[in-house]
């Protein structure tokens, strides 16, 4: 049976489990793609263009933007990140889903830009945001810690921008709590396949 495609974007404090629930959908659900972001700064470590981001120059951003290219942008730490439209209405009109992982105040950008669409756009038909939360702000703290990514300072200050992060929660259409990840996962399945008719 077709189900329809959707348009997933996904929020969470830093820490919550975003990424590893992200890359369990993706392995498991082969017709959802994953929304590359545009970005100026360099490629760390590893990274590879058109992988983990687009990397483009300050020129080249610029003009994108100009061009009305991104559904959101903004400026982070000096440089520029963005969200295409085009890939976004590909992968839809192709009939497949695709998830935008993004923190709360791009979801805003995303969700108005959304809102003034057209009710026939596919964009807006499928479009749907999840807020992931942590059980609580001290399994937060473990997570972070034993994750081993972030130094002590950087962890308060995760923790801190937690605080005002699961504070726009109601701005979301579902909020999912990752406290077992396997039943956590099992909510985000469940949400999704209902959300699409996929059952
Ligand atoms: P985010 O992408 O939201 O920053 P991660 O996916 O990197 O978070 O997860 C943070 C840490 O918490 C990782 O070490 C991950 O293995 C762990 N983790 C994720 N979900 C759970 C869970 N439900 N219970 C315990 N640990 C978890
Ligand atoms: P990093 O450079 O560490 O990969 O990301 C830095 C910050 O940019 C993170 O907070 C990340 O959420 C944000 N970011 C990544 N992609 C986008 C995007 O497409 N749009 C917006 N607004 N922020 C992004």
């Amino acid at each position: 049976m077709k189900h329809k495609p959707l348009f997933i974007v996904i929020s969470a404090p830093s820490g919550c489990g975003k990424s590893t629930l992200i890359d369990m959908l993706l392995e498991e659900y082969h017709d959802i793609g994953y929304s590359i972001s545009c970005t100026t700064r360099e490629p760390r470590g590893t990274e590879e263009n058109g992988i983990d981001y687009h990397f483009l120059s300050r020129e080249r951003f610029e003009d994108l933007v100009r061009e009305g290219a991104f559904m959101e942008h903004a400026e982070v730490h000096g440089n520029y990140y963005g969200t295409l439209k085009a890939p976004i209405v590909e992968v839809l009109n192709e009939g497949h889903s695709i998830i935008l992982d993004i923190d709360v105040q791009g979801a805003a950008k995303v969700r108005e830009y959304v809102r003034s669409l057209p009710n026939n756009n596919p964009l807006k038909i499928g479009y749907m945001d999840v807020f992931i939360l942590p059980p609580s702000m001290e399994e937060l703290r473990e997570r972070l810690e034993k994750r081993g990514t972030d130094s002590p300072a950087t962890i308060e200050k995760r923790m801190a921008d937690a605080e005002g992060e699961i504070a726009r929660q109601g701005e979301y259409m579902y909020k999912v709590t990752n406290d077992d990840l396997g039943m956590c996962y099992k909510r985000l399945c469940d949400l999704i396949d209902a959300v699409s008719g996929r059952m």
